[in-house]
């Protein structure tokens, strides 16, 4: 399994970031997490074809994790796709979803592929299809955010990689015995946040020294001290310590 952070900002994006989405990558398959930026470049940049993609999971639906929708679903469209497109959204954001292939006239177009909507209970823990086939198994996590929002755990030959998606500390996650990667966001360096975390909560929280493996840190403030927090951390805690940014590629066993 393959992870590209695809954009590692936060609400605003940054500089040099786009908004935090994500790219999975399993065998022949290939899921986006949110959808932000130019996904087809973003994909020309690391030779993924769109053809890969087949299914896209939203987090939630804020703005900054959905916006780029349309830009892909419009390439895919004019590269001729026939494939099915499954897209992942909780089931208190489908009509939203609806509508806003409405608002675009995604029928009119016409696309020649099917969009297949699933949808999860943000509240539970619940199994998502995508790439079951393959022994990789995903699971949603519920996260603590301001909109119904689900993190994922990916359990593949015994590793076990977490993604956050926007959230507080979640009670969830510190409940891993261990977690080998943990992508998280880190809207603030060290100051408390209401519906984010900082990187000293993460790091503190889920005791990154002993029950995390490694940790990729996302939704980036360009104002945020992140270097510097980390530096005033222990050495082991450094170590383990990544600042994400666009185009990092996370290799998985
Ligand atoms: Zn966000
Ligand atoms: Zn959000």
């Amino acid at each position: 399994m393959d992870i590209t952070l695809l954009g590692t900002g936060n609400a605003v994006a940054g500089k040099d970031r786009e908004n935090t989405y994500l790219l999975v990558e399993h065998e022949e398959h290939a899921m986006m997490i949110d959808v932000g930026g130019n996904p087809l470049r973003r994909l020309k940049q690391f030779d993924v074809p769109q053809a890969k993609i087949d299914a896209v999971f939203f987090t939630h639906f804020h703005i900054d994790h959905i916006f780029g929708l349309p830009s892909l679903l419009w390439g895919m469209w004019l590269e001729g796709r026939r494939k099915k497109l499954t897209i992942y959204c909780s089931k208190t954001d489908q009509k939203r979803l609806e509508q806003y292939l409405d608002v675009m006239q995604v029928k009119e177009w016409p696309i020649q592929f099917e969009i297949d909507i699933q949808t999860y209970d943000a509240g539970q823990r619940e199994h998502i299809s995508w790439s079951a086939s393959t022994g990789l198994e995903v699971k949603t996590i519920p996260a603590i955010h301001s909109a119904p929002t689900a993190g994922l755990e990916f359990r593949l030959d015994g590793h076990v990689t977490v993604y956050s998606a926007d959230t507080m500390i979640n009670e969830q996650i510190k409940q891993y015995e261990w977690i080998d990667l943990l992508i998280h966001e880190a809207t603030s360096a060290d100051e408390h946040l209401d519906n984010h975390s900082s990187l000293t909560e993460v790091v503190e929280a889920y005791n990154v020294k002993e029950k995390v493996g490694q940790l990729v840190l996302v939704h980036l403030d360009d104002e945020q001290p992140y270097e510097k927090t980390v530096e005033a951390m222990p050495a082991m805690i450094q170590q383990k310590c990544t600042i994400g940014y666009d185009g990092l590629q996370l290799r998985l066993r």
